[in-house]
């Protein structure tokens, strides 16, 4: 079974995510649980946590359907201690949300070492990160998304992410999230079925496939390796179709969120359904 959505607005209150999914035909959905452009954030009203599980049970999403994704703000690699310091108790607020409204993934970036710093120091200083705050909270798994790599971003070549994941102690609650037009940004290629196979035997052999959570899909308006991050409609950037087609009859991908982040979320309930529509049925 696939479960795709889009990461939907929460205006209103995060009660609404679900009502938003629904509205446009998504069997998962993604979510802020706080304005992703704040540091500070007011805390849920026993109310707000009360209608966002109800919304869910209603519109049937379960645990496995809903992934969160952190600020922007954070960065978990931060070479400087305050702003790292920071970025840690925001990020354990966040973690916390998750628990509270019953979302067990979280999906983050994992930072940027700002040249201020080398990769490896920052690599360790997100594994840190990572283990003080899954120490502080349970039930929630911290997932690590891949990047485009622009700028200082950490975590676009597949060798960064297990570097991460190796340093983590807490090994069963960290696991990964794949953007489509991240992988390609970075120099994956996606597009034809032999780039898409090595691409994705690249993954299992340096990170391992057990350890997938999600999976955004994004075309992208940017080139191939290009490591600028610029999402695109499904089927109208650099990547087209076929990297959507070959995910929608892929097993593996099958009981994890598939989230769209493209712009115009005019189209998501279109985009929506042209993906089911991708999936080929073999006649008995
Ligand atoms: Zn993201
Ligand atoms: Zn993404």
């Amino acid at each position: 079974m696939k479960y795709v959505g889009a990461h939907v607005s929460t205006a209103g209150g995060v009660g609404n995510a679900p009502l938003n999914a629904a509205a446009i035909g998504g069997k998962a959905f993604a979510l802020f649980t706080k304005n992703q452009r704040q540091w500070q954030a007011k805390a849920l009203s026993s109310e707000e946590i009360e209608t966002f599980r109800t919304n869910c049970l209603r519109r049937e999403y379960g645990p496995a359907q809903i992934l969160a994704h952190d600020s922007y703000l954070i960065n978990l690699g931060h070479p400087e201690p305050e702003t790292l310091a920071k970025s840690r108790a925001a990020f354990l607020m966040e973690m916390r949300r998750c628990s509270t409204l019953g979302i067990r993934f979280l999906n983050f970036h994992p930072g940027s070492h700002l040249r201020l710093s080398s990769e490896e120091d920052a690599l360790a200083r997100i594994a840190e990160s990572i283990d003080i705050t899954l120490a502080e909270t349970e039930g929630v798994t911290a997932v690590i998304e891949n990047t485009a790599g622009q700028g200082s971003n950490l975590g676009y070549r597949f060798e960064q992410l297990a570097r991460i994941m190796e340093l983590v102690r807490a090994r069963d609650r960290v696991g990964i999230c794949l953007d489509t037009a991240h992988s390609f940004a970075a120099g994956y290629d996606l597009r034809t079925p032999e780039a898409f196979d090595r691409t994705l035997t690249a993954f299992d052999r340096i990170v391992g496939f057990r350890y997938l959570r999600g999976v955004h899909l994004n075309d992208s308006k940017a080139e191939f390796g290009s490591r600028v991050d610029r999402h695109a409609p499904i089927g109208r950037g650099k990547l087209g179709l076929e990297p959507f087609r070959l995910i929608m009859n892929d097993a593996r991908f099958d009981g994890i969120p598939l989230i769209l982040e493209t712009p115009e979320s005019e189209r998501w309930a279109e985009e929506i359904r042209l993906l089911y529509a991708l999936i080929e049925t073999t006649s008995p």
